[in-house]
């Protein structure tokens, strides 16, 4: 059944409410969840769900994050990097991008599935969002662009993926998951000069980085 704007507006103001009570506080990131209409990322016959705090298929065995995992790696990069340019790799559903351009940022993003490559860049011309886009092995970076203010990557990678270090600007930062293939810890790496500073936090469970710097795309 087709859900009404003004529904869903409550359903979204719902949703901030609970990231708040989860502890999440900063105020650029807080304005953008209630800013970006997260049911426009999600498949038609599924609108109901897109307020819940969970991540949900988007096609092609890949997921839209869980909005409490948007929030912290937003708020982990906003708290590093306030501005400038960031590149996010793994488009997906768009959404993730979508909340970093109404945070302000300047958004590059990456994604390894043509499908859903086209699907976002679709949606983002049809609804002004500012994010440009391309297919690809994100886990290159996108060096004709470098350096970028801020690197996040939202699919979790089996280590450091030395390009996208390479690609962070003097005092850039990079918001990442690493670990195995069943949890990843999430990872910030800050660059001074030729030096990386990390900071880990808790568990999350991604999807996989498949790519050159990322796990072997015959495994998945
Ligand atoms: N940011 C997305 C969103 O808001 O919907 C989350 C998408 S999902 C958790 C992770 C995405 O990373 C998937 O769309 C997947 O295809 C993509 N991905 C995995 N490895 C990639 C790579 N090497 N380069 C680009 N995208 C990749």
């Amino acid at each position: 059944m087709k859900q009404s704007e003004k529904l869903l507006e409550q359903r979204r103001r719902e949703m901030v409410e609970t990231l708040r009570q989860y502890g999440i506080s900063n105020s650029r990131v807080l304005e953008a969840f209630l800013r970006v209409k997260r049911h426009l990322f999600f498949p038609e016959d599924a609108v109901g769900c897109a307020y819940n705090d969970s991540a949900y298929p988007i096609g092609f065995s890949q997921t839209i994050s869980q909005p409490y995992t948007v929030a912290i790696m937003s708020t982990l990069l906003a708290e590093r990097c306030p501005g400038g340019k960031v590149l996010e790799i793994g488009t997906g559903s768009g959404y993730q991008a979508a909340i970093l351009e109404a945070m302000g940022y300047q958004v590059f993003s990456v994604e390894r599935f043509v499908g859903l490559y086209e699907r976002a860049e679709k949606l983002f011309s049809r609804l002004g969002i500012r994010v440009l886009c391309r297919h690809g092995d994100g886990s290159l970076g996108w060096i004709e662009e470098a350096p970028f203010d801020g690197i996040m990557v939202t699919a979790g990678a089996p280590r450091e993926p030395r390009p996208l270090m390479q690609q962070l600007a003097e005092k850039g930062c990079m918001v990442i998951p690493i670990g195995g293939y069943d949890s990843q810890q999430m990872t910030v790496i800050q660059r001074e000069g030729d030096e990386f500073h990390r900071e880990l936090f808790q568990q999350f469970v991604f999807v996989p980085l498949v790519g050159n710097e990322g796990w072997e795309s015959r495994v998945f």
